[in-house]
């Protein structure tokens, strides 16, 4: 009989019979070693979409070198493959698989002559051990895919307590996801303080979510799960929409508010932000206020030419751009004469240092100098003292944000903390 060398292609119903197939047609063992190639497919893609499929392809071509005759290899989505191997006896042997198919990835990825490295994700699981039937075997293969995603590994072989940590992050989106629906988010708005004047000059819109048990999520922990799931437009929508009507509202302190908006990496190229902006703008944009968009420079640095037309197209619509977390992710000095921003926000951890050295407050005053040569302005966020601030002011950054001055407050606080500190 000859060898099958040849990618089958199948969606989800066709693969359980196919598995079903194989499981009896083969005596012994089955593992299913389901391959989710997206990261380095969304990278390609990000440049051009023809690039990706390429890859993909060649992706699949390799993989069939590690497929004997009683193997088979399955393109189950876009840019997932399933391998089903059989006799593959021992958990050595499934991690030497698993680790051949990250060679052939590579060897991919070499042959595109593309210069970059990036991960797949592998989940692995086998027939009779973890599971009786196809249903089960590819379910534990997933599970075991989404415990290598959760815990940032190249392969999860399946067990128990993947299987716990996968069924944590499931429950988590299904509680975000009606969260989501039924509107369960508040707003919280961290001031904004000119640092020569101390003076309000507006706030920072920070997401604020207490689940069914009562407990306070963390934006940080909640927002990429919202990725995850797709809602994450839903909870940018309600903030737009939130931050420009509750602003509205503010007290007179004498000049427009500047109100601050965090915006997610992967959504400045992958959706129609501008859409969004605009369309909330158009609707909710009042007399009293300007909008900026935070992005972290690391997505900035992902940046392809498509997300910086984005931005200029947002920067056109009046809407400022400001670079989050900067100094975290090794910015080139050429970056700053392209970038389409107006503020450039220094990352706490170097503010936390200032004091300590004269190379770290040089650091610093030098970011301070290079982003005004830029027609930059610049915030430092995370202040926490005195000493801080008055070092800040020395170095001629404009605003600062932090909790020695005030931490993020819910709407009914931060109107009266505006009309307190206005004078
Ligand atoms: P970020 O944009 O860097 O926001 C600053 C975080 O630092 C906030 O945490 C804020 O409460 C905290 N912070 C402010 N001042 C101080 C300080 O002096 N000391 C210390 N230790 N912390 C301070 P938070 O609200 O937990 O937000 C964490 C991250 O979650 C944000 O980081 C942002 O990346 C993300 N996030 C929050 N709201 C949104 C949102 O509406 N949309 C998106 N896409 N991301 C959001
Ligand atoms: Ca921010
Ligand atoms: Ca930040």
């Amino acid at each position: 009989m000859p060898l099958v060398r040849e990618l089958i292609k199948t969606d989800a119903e066709n693969l359980e019979s196919e598995v079903s197939n194989r499981i009896e047609k083969v005596s012994g063992s089955v593992t299913l070693f389901i391959v989710d190639m997206r990261e380095i497919s969304r990278i390609l893609a990000r440049s051009e979409q023809a690039k990706s499929s390429r890859f993909l392809n060649l992706a699949g071509k390799l993989l069939l070198e590690v497929c004997g005759e009683q193997d088979r290899i399955y393109r189950i989505g876009d840019s997932t493959f399933g391998v089903l191997l059989t006799g593959i006896e021992s958990i050595v042997h499934q991690q030497m698989a698993a680790e051949k198919i990250s060679r052939l990835k590579n060897d991919a990825i070499r042959e595109m002559g593309a210069a970059f490295n990036s991960n797949i994700r592998i989940g692995i699981a086998s027939y009779p051990e973890d599971a009786n039937n196809a249903i089960g075997l590819i379910h534990k293969a997933r599970i075991a895919l989404e415990s290598a995603q959760l815990l940032g590994k190249n392969y999860v072989i399946y067990s128990k307590n993947s299987a716990s940590d996968v069924s944590t992050k499931w429950n988590l989106q299904e509680e975000l996801a009606a969260a989501i629906l039924a509107n369960k988010f508040r707003l919280h708005y961290q001031p904004k303080v000119d640092t020569k004047t101390g003076r309000p000059i507006g706030a920072e819109a920070l997401l604020r979510w207490t689940n069914e048990e009562g407990v306070a999520v963390r934006p940080d922990v909640f927002i990429p799960v919202a990725c995850d799931i797709g809602l994450i437009n839903e909870l940018t929508r309600y903030v737009l929409t939130t931050a420009l009507i509750e602003s509205a509202q503010w007290p007179d302190i004498g000049h427009r508010y500047n109100v601050s908006v965090n915006l997610e990496a992967n959504t400045v190229h992958e959706t129609d932000i501008q859409n969004i902006v605009s369309s909330s703008l158009s609707i909710f944009g009042s007399d009293n206020c300007d909008l900026t968009l935070e992005i972290t420079e690391t997505s900035l640095l992902e940046a392809s030419k498509q997300n910086f037309r984005c931005l200029n197209e947002l920067r056109a619509m009046g809407v400022g751009i400001s670079i989050d977390d900067f100094g975290t992710g090794y910015s080139s000095f050429s970056y700053f004469k392209d970038i389409p921003a107006t503020e450039l926000k220094i990352d706490k951890s170097f503010i936390d240092k200032i004091l300590d050295s004269d190379k770290d407050r040089n650091l610093v005053e030098t970011i301070v100098m290079l982003a005004h040569r830029f027609d930059l302005s610049v915030v430092a966020e995370g202040v926490e003292t005195a000493d801080q601030l008055e070092a800040l002011k020395q170095m001629n950054c404009d605003y600062v944000q932090g909790y020695y001055l005030s931490k993020a407050l819910p709407n009914n606080e931060i109107g009266e903390w505006f009309a307190k500190h206005r004078a």
